[in-house]
């Protein structure tokens, strides 16, 4: 296996969303109605026909610059990856080339335990067509030589599709470079993530990135216990009930995460 890395370098990062668009395109995901919320940011989350995201925030920093600070959410490809963990119907597996983390959406059984499960809030649940989706990294571009259409598209070089290793050393050559408070991430948790981030600030400045993102310690009680519970009719809904209420206790994901397909908000 030759691990890649999708390296993104905010301080690169124009925000013209060409690889919102390209992401869009590729997977044939169809636009939603939108409402104009005072930000270019659009839709305001990711959604089960928006698989990538560009944030554009405002920021104060300590000595009184006001700065624009881009970010490109999506599936991290964890190496430890809760949502495969959880999974019990093989929709969401590990791809044994590259180390990412792809979804088979026909084999996908609508129980959203990736979404109560990723604790990086990136599964989102179609209630139309009552399945989950999220990116696969363009798995039929990779395959077969190709760079993900979000990086084919990107026109500053902000996104780099590059092994491990290599993308390890340009990231902290750039971080060097950028000096202040520059830093990495995604190496530090979930056995590493597969697309990893070089930021100009402190990662807690950014709205919505997960400081510290962790797999539930229940997540391993589910895999050797209960996911094989969930194989098996009315066990897989005790299972899969249980599993969610040590994930979450009683609360109730997020509703964004359960999208209503004719609101989207945004620009
Ligand atoms: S970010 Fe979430 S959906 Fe993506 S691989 Fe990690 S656990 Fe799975
Ligand atoms: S909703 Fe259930 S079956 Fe579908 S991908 Fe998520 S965990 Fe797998
Ligand atoms: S295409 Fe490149 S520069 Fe444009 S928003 Fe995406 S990452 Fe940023």
């Amino acid at each position: 296996m030759t691990e890649m890395i999708k390296l993104y370098d905010a301080s690169k990062c124009t925000a013209c969303r060409g690889c919102q668009l390209a992401c869009k395109q590729w997977n044939g995901l169809k636009a939603g109605q939108t409402e104009h919320k005072g930000t270019y940011q659009n839709p305001p989350t990711l959604q089960h026909n928006t698989y990538m995201l560009i944030h554009f925030q405002d920021y104060v920093a300590p000595e009184g610059n006001v700065k624009w600070l881009f970010r490109k959410e999506a599936c991290m490809h964890c190496t430890t990856a809760a949502c495969v963990t959880v999974c019990p119907s093989g929709a969401l597996y590990y791809n044994k080339e590259f180390g990412t983390v792809g979804m088979d959406r026909e084999k996908c059984i609508g129980c959203k335990e990736c979404v109560s499960a990723c604790p990086f809030e990136v599964p989102r649940y179609d209630k139309e067509t009552e399945k989950v989706s999220k990116c696969d990294m363009c798995e039929t571009r990779i395959s077969n030589k190709m760079n993900p259409a979000c990086v084919k598209a990107c026109p500053t070089g902000a996104l780099k599709w590059v092994d491990k290793e290599e993308a390890m050393k340009m990231a902290e050559a750039r971080v060097q470079y950028l000096g202040g408070d520059a830093n990495v991430y995604g190496d530090k948790f979930v056995g590493g993530t597969h697309l990893m981030y070089v930021l100009p600030e402190k990662a807690d400045v950014y709205d919505g990135i997960h400081k510290d993102p962790k797999v539930p310690v229940t997540i391993s009680l589910w895999k050797s216990i209960l996911k094989p519970l969930s194989l098996l009719g009315a066990g897989g809904v005790i299972g899969g009930s249980i599993l969610h209420y040590f994930i979450h206790g009683p609360h109730k994901p997020h509703p964004e995460h359960y999208d209503e397909p004719k609101k989207q908000g945004g620009a």
